[in-house]
């Protein structure tokens, strides 16, 4: 048996080879490839994941794990061995019921409907992609089909992003959320907003990254073992677990761009570079789900980097950096400023009050759109009336409408989007538990200290990598499910301190 678990080790890297080769490729696309080289670039990381998904889903590979399983059996759940047979084998599963020639059509319409995509936005012209969305819908309705008896049609779609969660689930967490959100926005959105100007002068984009370089190097995101460069839409990639990169932006006429992306990527990052090194080359060495995926990015950039604590300790450097632009404005001027909440028109750009309404809208629209309740057609119609219901305001145009976001352009519709809201909501919950096991923790952030958080989620989430499903890592670590209660008081504590917050009446209402 050890021979055969030595044989499927060597085999799954191999396929993470072919992936990570993928990647190197796309993220030198997406840094420093010059634009001549595109079309040989596209048709280069498409054979290699061609070439990567025919290993992995070759009869060899099953035939390995059916000989494994007795072995699995003997083992206990929550080792290693146990943990990397079971994670592959439900990947495999998953990936031999699509069958290649339909991924391939699913991969290259995708391309073609992001190309288009790229003309359309600017030009505001929702009839542009139009076709390639209808056509979208109908790919991603039969991606669906090849996963029978689920209960929603977006399961599937949602199980890829993250596993276990169903439709319905995250309809009864975004419902509840709703309900306790909504008030809070109205709350604050009616009292006059915060003045961030002192954000909107010229900071120069070096000084911009060597802070925001220091300062990820403090949160504990580590240099030898990754590297930052500059991009249009900052994301984070890894080649193996010694080499875990991320990207960022910056604008010289918005201090917070850079700041804030650079603090969020290096927390997706600082998850993946603590994946034990054991795991290295299989699929235990990813994180477990958007959800939690996001959590770690969330967590890092708001609960940690826009609290008052963090600031005291970084803002005087941050004003050593920036002497002209901020060496007469006030701590407490600094920190209304990035935490200033308005209702507003993107998502990338919202707070983390409003935030979640704007993915809630694109979840039920989703929903929606794969019911067959929702007409492509009837689309942006359909976001125009939610947003002026959710936001009170009409997005003056399909640019910063329905064309915002690449999601529903460039992959399919379903998924893609509740992992952003499950992240806030866990990376609260998580923080709590940290807190419970170290309350010394928040005076450690005020002194500019990140090692017992950092080593505490080190210990309880990045080092499993996907050895657990989000929800056995949620149970373990906090000793509950995932509960919206530590997001709600987290928002009601750092907010109520800000803005004039109204009791939570409709749960005193439930008491008796
Ligand atoms: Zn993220």
């Amino acid at each position: 048996m050890e021979a055969k678990l030595k044989e499927l080790k060597t085999y799954l890297v191999e396929v993470d080879d072919l992936h990570s080769a993928a990647a190197l490729l796309y993220w030198d696309q997406s840094t420093y490839m010059p634009s001549g080289g595109a079309a040989a670039r596209a048709r280069q990381t498409a054979t290699l994941s061609r070439l990567a998904h025919e290993k992995f889903t070759a009869p060899a590979l099953g035939r390995l794990l059916d000989i494994l399983q007795p072995y699995e059996e003997q083992l206990p759940y929550d080792s290693d061995d146990a943990s990397l047979i079971r994670v592959t084998r439900r990947e495999y599963e998953r990936a031999i019921k699509v069958p290649p020639a339909f991924m391939q059509k699913l991969y290259s319409h995708a391309s073609e409907s992001y190309q288009v995509w790229t003309e359309a936005r600017p030009a505001n012209d929702f009839t542009m992609v139009k076709p390639y969305l209808e056509e979208t819908l109908t790919m991603s309705r039969q991606l669906a089909e090849f996963f029978p008896g689920y209960e929603h049609i977006a399961d599937p779609l949602i199980d890829f992003s993250d596993y276990g969660m169903k439709a319905s689930d995250v309809r009864r967490i975004f419902s509840e959320l709703r309900t306790r959100l909504v008030p809070i926005v109205d709350a604050i959105t009616v009292q006059s907003p915060a003045d961030d100007s002192c954000l909107h002068q010229t900071f120069s984009e070096e000084q911009q990254l060597k802070f925001g370089i220091e300062t990820i190097k403090c949160l504990g995101y580590d240099f030898e073992r990754g590297r930052q460069d500059k991009t249009h839409h900052p994301f984070m990639t890894k080649f193996s677990l010694g080499d875990v990169r991320i990207t960022t932006r910056s604008k010289e006429d918005d201090l917070s761009d850079a700041l804030f992306s650079t603090m969020h990527e290096a927390g997706h990052g600082m998850y993946e570079q603590g994946i034990r090194m054991e795991f290295d080359g299989t699929p235990l060495a990813n994180g477990t789900s958007s959800g939690v995926h996001e959590s770690q990015s969330r967590l890092w950039e708001n609960v940690v980097g826009r609290s008052r604590r963090f600031w005291s300790c970084f803002y005087p450097k941050l004003q050593a950096e920036f002497t002209n632009q901020l060496g007469t404005v006030s701590l407490e001027t600094f920190y209304r400023a990035i935490n200033k909440v308005e209702k507003s028109l993107i998502r990338t750009d919202a707070d983390e009050v409003t935030y979640n309404l704007h993915v809630l809208l694109r979840f039920d629209l989703e929903l929606d759109l794969l019911e067959g309740t929702l007409t492509v057609a009837d689309l942006p119609e359909s976001w125009r009336e939610r947003f002026q219901t959710d936001f009170g305001i009409v997005p003056p145009d399909d640019r910063d409408g329905v064309l915002q976001d690449v999601h529903w352009y460039s992959g399919p519709i379903g998924g893609a989007f509740q992992g952003y809201t499950l992240g806030n909501i866990l990376g609260a919950q998580f923080f709590e538990s940290a807190l419970d096991s170290h309350p010394e923790i928040l005076s450690e952030i005020e002194t500019g200290e990140f090692g017992t958080l950092h080593g505490w989620l080190r210990e309880n989430i990045y080092q499993h990598g996907s050895k657990f499903t989000a929800s056995e890592l949620v149970q373990r670590v906090t000793g509950s499910s995932l509960r919206i209660e530590p997001y709600i008081s987290y928002l009601r504590q750092k907010y109520g301190e800000l803005y004039e917050l109204p009791p939570e009446e409709s749960l005193m209402k439930e008491v008796d």
